[in-house]
C-alpha cells in the first residue's frame, strides 16, 4: 500500500487558490459528482486504467487524484477510517481522526 498524506489534496486546493486558479478549485470540489462510485473504488484500488474513462483535465494527476480519493467524503459513503481505510458511516472521531464502528469494537475488545 502506498502513503498518500491525506494533507496532500488539501495543499493543492490551498496552492491553486493562492493562484487564484478559481476554476480549478471549482474543478477538484466538484470531482464527486462526475466519479461515479464504481470509479472511485477503482481509484481507490490503484487502477489507473479508470483514468481513460473519466475525461479528467490534463492538470490533474493520478497522485492528486488517488490523494482527492483518500480525501472525499462522498455523500452516504461516511468517512475514511484511519484503521482500515474504508469508508463508513459509523463510527467515531477521536483526535480529529475518525475511526470506524468495526475497528473500534475490534480495539475495545483487544482492551
Ligand atoms: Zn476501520
Amino acid at each position: 500500500m502506498i502513503f498518500m498524506p491525506n494533507d496532500f489534496f488539501e495543499e493543492k486546493l490551498l496552492d491553486l487558490a493562492r493562484k487564484g486558479a478559481e476554476d480549478k478549485v471549482r474543478i477538484l470540489k466538484g470531482l464527486h459528482k462526475k466519479v461515479m462510485p464504481s470509479q472511485f473504488e477503482r481509484i481507490r484500488q490503484n487502477d489507473k486504467s479508470v483514468m481513460q474513462e473519466l475525461f479528467l483535465p490534463k492538470w490533474i494527476s493520478w497522485e492528486l487524484l488517488r490523494a482527492w480519493s483518500d480525501n472525499i467524503r462522498p455523500a452516504g459513503r461516511g468517512r475514511t477510517c484511519v484503521l482500515c481505510n474504508e469508508p463508513n458511516e459509523m463510527g467515531i472521531t477521536f483526535n480529529e481522526k475518525f475511526i470506524c464502528e468495526n475497528c473500534f469494537v475490534r480495539i475495545k475488545q483487544l482492551e
